[in-house]
């Protein structure tokens, strides 16, 4: 029998891992084309199709009476959304969530940033993966620098603290300025993350295989210029931590190829559409927009479908670079990352 008492009904799946963590993509369009998160013509979900704000605030407010404390709100790209304010607005009132953060590309962050911190958002991710201008838009296919470097003046302008600035890096591409990305976001007060490219839809750009750069290979460049000691922090992620000699900032690594991280995995994600994902490296899912529309004021059949997913929540993913299609055809734009 599956009792609704959200006090007694935290999501706990097969492997005794609670799930804590949301990831919401709210958007699966964007306003960049980085070359390994998309292909240069995307065909992006009918509008009708995606979830409305409202359908997400009653999802975010299910979760959190489920024992969720953390939501981060991704995309594509979350602030070219219509109306997106509102959705953190609303999120930002829910008792018991205790982190309510953003995965962003930064090019609105100028317009955004204040009421974003207003909103009640706690934390902010910007994706900057070169310094350089001609990189920037290479690696983007049409961005321009300048909107994220004012973005992120806006950001810490507007008091955001401990943002965090993630890359993904590619050989050839932008590993050798893993150095100066690291100097950038330290001098500024930010951390620096990196992520091992994974292979998440066809991009028709490079080969995935060829252009990995390990974390390891990343960490030995950054110790030929500073000293860093890995740290015990954990910010409810999958990044392993270093410290800064001398600093109060760190270095974090994501990497799902040479480290693996699922036996602590404690979130799940939802598309625009409304597909949960219980893995990101594999399509085990449950539609819930069907649900929302099933039901469209019984918040109550919303928390029994998210308890009856925690059955089919993988153990692990199974990401592999060699293979000659990607094993998964969903694009990381379709799922926030
Ligand atoms: N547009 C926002 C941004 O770029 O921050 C949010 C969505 S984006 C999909 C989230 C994160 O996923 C970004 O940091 C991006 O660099 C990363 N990402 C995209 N495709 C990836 C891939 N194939 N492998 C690893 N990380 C990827
Ligand atoms: Fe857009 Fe983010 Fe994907 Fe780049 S990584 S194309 S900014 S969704």
């Amino acid at each position: 029998m599956i009792a609704t008492n959200p006090d007694t009904h935290l999501l706990i799946d097969r492997f005794g891992r609670q799930v804590t963590y949301v990831r919401l993509s709210v958007t699966d369009r964007c306003d960049l084309r980085c070359v390994y998160c998309m292909s240069e013509d995307m065909t992006f979900v009918p509008r009708e199709q995606l979830l409305t704000l409202e359908e997400m605030f009653r999802l975010g407010k299910a979760f959190v009476a489920m024992g969720v404390d953390k939501l981060r709100i991704t995309g594509g790209e979350p602030l070219v959304r219509r109306n997106i304010l509102k959705l953190f607005q609303d999120l930002g009132q829910l008792d018991g969530l205790r982190d309510l953060t953003l995965t962003t590309n930064g090019t609105q962050l100028a317009r955004y940033a204040k009421d974003l911190k207003a909103a009640g958002v706690t934390r902010i991710n910007i994706s900057l993966d070169t310094l350089n201008p001609e990189r920037f838009r290479a690696l983007t296919r049409l961005g321009d620098i300048t909107k994220v470097l004012e973005g992120i003046d806006a950001a810490l302008a507007a008091g955001f603290q401990r943002i965090k600035l993630n890359a993904v890096i590619l050989k050839h591409r932008n590993h050798d300025e893993v150095l100066d990305l690291v100097n950038f976001a330290h001098q500024r007060g930010m951390d620096m993350t990196f992520i091992e490219e994974m292979p998440l839809g066809v991009i028709g750009d490079h080969d995935r295989a060829e252009a990995f750069y390990s974390s390891d290979a990343i960490l030995r460049d950054l110790r030929q210029g500073m000293v860093l000691e890995e740290s015990a922090a954990q910010t409810g992620g999958p990044a392993r931590y270093f410290q800064r000699e001398g600093s109060d900032y760190r270095v974090g690594f994501i990497s799902p190829h040479s480290h693996n991280f699922c036996d602590t995995c404690n979130r799940v994600r939802v598309t625009a559409e409304g597909r949960l994902l219980l893995c990101l490296g594999q399509e085990h899912s449950l539609d819930l927009r069907r649900v929302l529309r099933a039901h469209p004021t019984d918040d109550g059949k919303v928390r029994e479908a998210l308890l009856e997913s925690m059955a089919i929540k993988p153990q692990g993913h199974e990401f592999n670079l060699q293979a000659a299609q990607p094993m998964i055809f969903r694009h990381m734009s379709a799922t926030g990352g």
